[in-house]
Formats: structure tokens, C-alpha cells, sequence
């Protein structure tokens, strides 16, 4: 198991992937992000939603924004829709992957 360097809680599980910040080769940067999976469909991949409030100075006031980021998910960590889950820059895996989840924080209610 490597250590990457991030304050999060290593996986339990073991895998082969080569894409896996812990047990493969995949270097991971310091930039991280929290969020949600609203799909996990994709062969390897997960998508994150973040919502978060952005200022609108001219009112005053916040406004709802909320992305959508690919990110390559283990199967040693494998999240599913619903998770909540920590995601961190890496490389880019794919036209639109550049993270990787590194932990899962709370599983789907329900
Ligand atoms: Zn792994």
C-alpha cells in the first residue's frame, strides 16, 4: 500500500488497478474536492455533483451552482450513487477524467 500523500483514510480492500492512487501507479495532486455520486454506470468512473453557493454582490445574496466532475473510481474504494465521497486531481485518465476517488466518506442512505 503507498502512501499518497492526502489526509484521508486508506481503503480496506486490495486491488490490481494501475490506476489507483494506493495500490497502482497513479500519482495524485493536493487539489481536493467533496461531493456526491449521482452515477456510477460507467465501467471504472463515477460522477461527482457538487453543490455549492457562489456571491452575487449586486444582490447581495448567494446562488445555488452545482457541478458535475467524472472521476475514476477504484475497485478497491468502489462508490456507488449516493456516497459521498473525497476526490483528488490526478493526471488525466481520459478525455474528461482528471480524478481519482480517494475516499469514501459516508455511504447512500436508504
Ligand atoms: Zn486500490
Amino acid at each position: 500500500m503507498r502512501n499518497i500523500g492526502l489526509p484521508v483514510k486508506a481503503p480496506k480492500q486490495k486491488c490490481d488497478d494501475r490506476n489507483c492512487p494506493f495500490h497502482g501507479t497513479l500519482s495524485v495532486r493536493q487539489r481536493i474536492l467533496e461531493g456526491r455520486v449521482v452515477s456510477s454506470k460507467m465501467n471504472k468512473t463515477v460522477v461527482i455533483q457538487r453543490d455549492y453557493s457562489h456571491y452575487v454582490p449586486k444582490y447581495m445574496r448567494f446562488e445555488r451552482r452545482r457541478s458535475k466532475i467524472p472521476a475514476h473510481n477504484p475497485p478497491c474504494i468502489l462508490a456507488k450513487a449516493g456516497d459521498l465521497v473525497k476526490i483528488a486531481e490526478c493526471r488525466s485518465l481520459s478525455k474528461t477524467v482528471s480524478f481519482v476517488v480517494v475516499e469514501k466518506r459516508s455511504e447512500a442512505e436508504g
